[in-house]
């Protein structure tokens, strides 16, 4: 973002348009018969590998485009607004990518940023737990030292990806070697581990990418799968953190992409449907709803790109309270954009043959994940309006 005006850079805006075109030649039609047939995105996803788009983010050195979490954001935008929403676009390059390039070792990062960034070696990301579910200061699964290197165990729930993937990111918790205490610690963990399990969990969602249940039955890992200095006994948590602007934003831009998407269907669809000898979209019962969305979709857009530009500014803080509001409206202007192009379309919105219909849970998922709309609300009480901790 340029700072003298409210516009994009031209060279952001022909990145935009490159992915546009890019993502034009698979469209909607191909997500969604990849996702009814069991198959998968991957001939996509190399291809935006290939092209430099998929690890925009990552440094130079290691196989990236040396960009910042903006570019990265906005290739997820462009290829959810064509019908092919990423949702591991947001796990491998935006959090694992984040997180190994910030604080991995110069080992850890020659050996999986660039396979990251052109697609070849997946990174997943596991943080949630059955039991712990929001809560991730209770997470169980654990690392115990097993001479040199390491013995993870433990459960994780709705980890998306987790087949496409080479590694997932595990958070984990190990003892503290100097004060005995419990302290996060981040894994990357190979998906052929022996003793490394997973399961499809059946979603509503209509996608290719999957979500999985994974059980970790005393995997084994070498000393250096332990992503920074072991040394440091607030590595872990560190790492956490900065994962999380990358996080929203991204979520921010692929709920934003998807609300388009949803968007464009609707008034394309409204410009040509005739019931009283108009087209439907002259009743302002269908304008308005569609325009409230226009708006709510810029807004969310707007918000998502200061958050872009403060976070790739290096104000962390600052970020933090932008990328929380920017996730919180795209969400719902992704929700309340499916809904409204579903009403645009009457009964062909609930059709498999329109595909509208299928937008509503995916949207409906931006509420809940990576981070719920609660704990968004939770922050901005606690950050920005400086109100007790209510939980
Ligand atoms: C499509 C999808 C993909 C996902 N991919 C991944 C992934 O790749 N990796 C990964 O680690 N996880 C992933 N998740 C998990 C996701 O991050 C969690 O579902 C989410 O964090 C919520 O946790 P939970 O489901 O356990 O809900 P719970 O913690 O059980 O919460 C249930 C409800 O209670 C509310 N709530 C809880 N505590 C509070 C509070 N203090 N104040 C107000 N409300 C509260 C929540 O907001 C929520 O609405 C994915 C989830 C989905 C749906």
């Amino acid at each position: 973002m340029s700072e003298t005006s409210f516009t994009e850079t031209e060279e952001r805006r022909s990145l935009r348009k490159e992915v546009a075109r890019l993502a034009a030649g698979y469209g909607r039609e191909y997500f969604v018969k990849q996702a009814r047939s069991g198959g998968k995105t991957t001939d996509l996803w190399l291809e935006i590998g290939k092209n430099g788009y998929l690890g925009i983010n990552i440094p130079e050195q290691y196989g990236g485009g040396g960009g910042g979490i903006g570019d990265v954001a906005a290739v997820c935008e462009e290829l959810a607004a064509a019908g092919c929403p990423l949702l591991m676009m947001v796990v491998s390059p935006a959090i694992c990518g984040t997180v190994i390039s910030r604080f991995g070792t110069e080992e850890q990062k020659q050996r999986w940023l660039p396979g990251i960034a052109d697609g070849t070696s997946t990174m997943a990301f596991a943080i949630t737990e059955p039991d712990a579910g929001t809560n991730s200061h209770n997470i169980t699964t654990t690392a115990r030292r097993d001479g040199e290197g390491w013995i993870l165990k433990g459960r994780k729930i709705y980890i998306s990806g987790v087949d496409e993937a080479r590694n997932v990111l595990v958070v984990a918790r190990t003892e503290d070697a100097r004060s005995g205490r419990l302290k996060p610690c981040l894994f990357v963990v190979p998906t052929d581990a022996e003793g490394f399990e997973y399961t499809p969990i059946p979603m509503e969602i209509v996608s290719p990418e999957q979500q999985f249940s994974v059980f970790i039955d005393d995997v084994r890992l070498p000393a250096d799968a332990l992503v920074g200095d072991p040394g440091n006994a607030d590595a872990g948590l560190l790492q956490l953190f900065a994962g999380l602007n990358p996080e929203r934003i991204m979520a921010a831009s692929f709920s934003t992409g998807l609300a388009r998407y949803a968007l464009d269907k609707a008034v394309a669809y409204v410009k040509e449907r005739e019931v009283f000898g108009a087209p439907i979209g002259s009743h302002q019962g269908l304008a308005h709803p569609l325009a409230q969305s226009k708006i709510e979709i810029e807004l969310a857009r707007l918000m998502t790109q200061k958050a872009a530009a403060l976070y790739d500014a290096g104000d962390d803080m600052g970020a933090g309270e932008a990328a929380n509001m920017a996730k919180y409206a795209a969400a719902e202007a992704a929700c309340d954009a499916a809904d409204r192009a579903v009403q645009a379309h009457g009964g062909n919105g609930i059709t498999q043959e329109y595909g509208v219909a299928g937008l509503l849970v995916a949207a409906r998922a931006g509420r809940i994940a990576p981070v719920s709309r609660e704990m968004i609300l939770n922050y901005v009480g606690m950050h920005s309006l400086g109100l007790p901790k209510s939980y």
